[in-house]
Order: C-alpha cells, then structure tokens, then sequence
C-alpha cells in the first residue's frame, strides 16, 4: 500500500477538508529546495514548507549539529534546571534581536509564542496593580490557532465555529500605503476611546503574511508604536513568520525606528527543522514579575520548553544565518524577483490585465489576481493554481487569490527562472 492510501484510513491533516481533498502526497525526501514523493516525482518547495525551511531541506549542517546534540542531552525539565544549548540560544538571539530585548522565554511553535506575549502583557498590568483587558490587532491579522491567538486574528471563516469563545479585542486599519493617515488616526481614537483599559497593540510588523503577504509603511508603523508607548499599552512583534532574513533584513522590526516590547518568533528559528518558539520581551517587563510574592510568577510551560534538539538545531540554523553566502542568496533572490516584475510589466502578451497587484519585499514575491468572484481564501482560482503547479513539479499554496513565492534562500536561479516561466504559463491559461 501507498502512503497516500494508508494516511487516508488513519491521519486527519490540518486545514484539509477531507471530503474534497481525501490524498495527500507522500513525501520520502527532502533535499534542499527539492522534495522527492514515492513515486520519485521532485517538487520545488517554493513556499519552503509553510515557511519554515530557509535553508532547504534535509541541511547536512543542522542535521550533524542536531545529531551530536541527540547523543549529549535529548531533554531535561526547564523549571529549576538550564542547559548549554538554551542559554547559548538566548545570548545570540539577544545579540541580533533589537537592543531593548533583554530575555528570552521558550515554547513550543508560532501560537504559542503569541499566548506567551499576551499573557506576559496582560499579567504585566496586572502585576503592577492597573489590570488592563482589552488588546489592539490589525484587520485581516493572524497570529495563530488557540484561544488567544485566534481572539488576536481576524475574525473569518477560520474562527467562525469558535467566535462566542474568543475575547474581545478592538480591530484597527493596518498602515499599508497610501492609507498611511486612517491608520495613524485609527489607532489615536481607539487609545483615546479605551484610555487606561488596553493592554497591548499586537502586529505582525512590515508583512501581514496570511493577509495575503500585504505590506506595511514601517515609518507609520513605528509612529503607531510611538502612540502606544505614549499611552501605556504594550507593542508585540508577531515575528513568527517575518524572522529570520525573510523580508530582506535580519528581523522586520529592524525597518522600525520605534522598537516593540515583546517579539515572538517560530517558524525559521529552527531553520524549519522542528516545531519551538520565542517570546523576548524588555527588561521592564521581566521586572514587573520579579518579585517575593509568588502570585506574579508567570505561570505558563510547556513539557519540552527549552528542548535541547531544538535549540541545536536554531544554533546550527543561526550559524548558517551568519554565513556571508545566505545574504548574498537573499539578495539575489530579491534581485531576481525584481527582473521578472519588470519582465512582467513590459510584457506582450497580455499577462498584466490578469493581475491586479505586484508586492514585494525580500525574499517574498506576490502576484493578487483579478477574479469574478469574491477575492477570499475560498477564491476558485487558488484550487486551479495549485493544480497547474504540482504538474510542473511545483509546490506553492496561494492565500486566496494571492500566489506568492518564498523559497528557501539556497533556491537556484534555474529554479527560479522555472517556477517564473511556469507562473507566465499559469496566467495565459487564465
Ligand atoms: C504561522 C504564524 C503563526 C502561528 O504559528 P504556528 O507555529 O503555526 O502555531 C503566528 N503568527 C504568524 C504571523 C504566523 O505566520
């Protein structure tokens, strides 16, 4: 029997309907920017798994680093106990993260990350004696799937079911361009509005990745942070998915003047290998648990806070993030998406009237397509594209009506230039 056939009796896969989607691939191998199914066919990982995987598959680097770190210490308890790869970890998260983080807190992937920074926030007022309940979030944000992080999302078809269950939290216009202004008075007349009563403003900062990959004015954004500081309510970076070089800098919040006061991390920081989060925060907030009284402990952990493999696996993936050849890779990356934009704009062959917005920023590449129908996550046009690409051997998975490329950073120009000609191919079949 095949994986296909024996997954479809027993696994149920995440955001799958299984009565319109029964199979899924089976994957045997990966190898850089390529996997491999059972049947031997080889897939370019354009979108480097759910955007994880920055330095490619199956990296020979982080797997010997994870492999002697298996052999040394494979967990311990991270109440009352530290280890080796935790604290080095922490120093070289700190040394690259923006100067104002001072401590690192451990979890277990992007969401929980989220509850970390929210609880942290939340139990920071309470701590000081002016508890504050309400919390601030962008329009079409996402910050993950349990509780807290969902009531932070946008409410959609995603967290319907679970609507009655969620807090409540005041939704404001995100500073994209030439909405610079609504953003900026937005976010004014809610702090006015709930003064003394919000928490934290929560934003995935410069790229809105579920959104649809939309951008942010980082100028507008660092002015909304100066708002917040200015009125007592606390900034969380949701940097689970811009992390890690993917934006063309080492973090998004390095295009902010104005710095967050707690950032959370995922998805890259293991270089895709396994599943572990971050939540760093200032050291005002780390102070406002310190203390004799118990009751301001934070009380959160997880079984595998701090595991060893993974924290292996983030240092080998660190190390190769100081490596002079990942930058000159993303700014090739960047510099190869620009000539196809252009290569797009001046063509002949009246591609462009196919396509209502080009974005870019990085190493991310999106192309918005114009459809009949409603421009949502349930567009038709995703189902078709996704199609059309796994026969050209090519793994993407569009937000929509949103098709967008983020490769691994050792993608090559070959690759790049195949998976570019087959999205031309993609939108004269259009
Ligand atoms: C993916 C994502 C999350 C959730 O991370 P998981 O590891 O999938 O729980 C949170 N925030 C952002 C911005 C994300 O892109």
């Amino acid at each position: 029997m095949t994986l296909t056939s024996r997954d479809k009796k027993v696994i149920w896969h995440p955001y799958t309907q299984h009565g319109l989607f029964p199979e899924s691939i089976g994957i045997v191998k990966g190898k850089g920017t390529y996997l491999y199914d059972e049947n031997g066919k080889k897939y370019i990982d354009a979108i480097s798994s759910w955007w994880t995987c920055i330095h490619g598959h199956a990296h020979p680097y982080i797997a010997k680093k994870v492999s002697a770190q298996l052999k040394k210490l494979e967990h311990v308890i991270f109440a009352g106990f530290t280890h080796e790869p935790a604290v080095e970890l922490a120093e070289r998260l700190l040394k690259k993260l923006p100067k104002n983080q001072k401590r690192i807190f451990y979890s277990d992937n992007g969401s929980t990350a989220v509850e970390v920074a929210m609880k942290m926030s939340f139990q920071y007022w309470y701590n000081k004696g002016m508890p504050k309940t309400k919390v601030i979030a962008f329009r079409n944000s996402y910050h993950g799937d349990t509780f807290g992080a969902m009531s932070a999302s946008e409410r959609g078809a995603f967290s319907k079911p679970f609507e009655h269950n969620l807090f409540e939290v005041i939704f404001i216009d995100a500073p994209v361009k030439r909405k610079e202004k609504e953003a900026v008075s937005s976010i004014k007349h809610q702090v006015s509005r709930f003064k003394n009563e919000i928490s934290a403003f929560i934003f995935e900062p410069i790229v809105q990745g579920v959104a649809g990959m939309v951008l942010h004015e980082a100028d507008t954004l660092s002015k909304m942070i100066r708002i917040c500081r200015e009125n007592n309510i606390l900034t969380i970076a949701d940097e689970v998915f811009t992390g890690f070089g993917r934006t063309g800098k080492f973090f998004a919040s390095d295009y902010l003047s104005e710095k967050p006061d707690i950032i959370c991390l995922s998805k890259g920081l293991t270089g895709g290998t396994m599943a572990m989060g971050v939540t760093s925060c200032t050291e005002e907030i780390f102070n406002a648990f310190l203390s004799q009284d118990k009751m301001k402990t934070l009380f959160h952990g997880h079984s595998f806070t701090a595991n060893p493999i993974s924290c292996s696996a983030s240092l080998a993936s660190l190390d190769l993030m100081e490596k002079k050849s990942t930058w000159e890779n993303i700014k090739r990356i960047e510099k190869q998406h620009k000539k196809f934009v252009l290569k797009i704009q001046n063509s002949k062959i009246g591609i462009q009237n196919r396509i209502s917005e080009i974005r870019m920023k990085g190493t991310i590449l999106v192309f918005e397509l114009k459809t009949q129908d409603e421009t949502s996550y349930f567009n038709s046009i995703r189902d078709k594209s996704v199609k059309f690409f796994l026969n050209k051997g090519i793994l993407i998975r569009p937000l929509g009506n949103a098709i967008y490329l983020l490769p691994p950073y050792c993608i090559s120009d070959k690759d790049l230039d195949y998976i570019y000609n087959s999205i031309l191919g993609f939108l004269q079949s259009l």
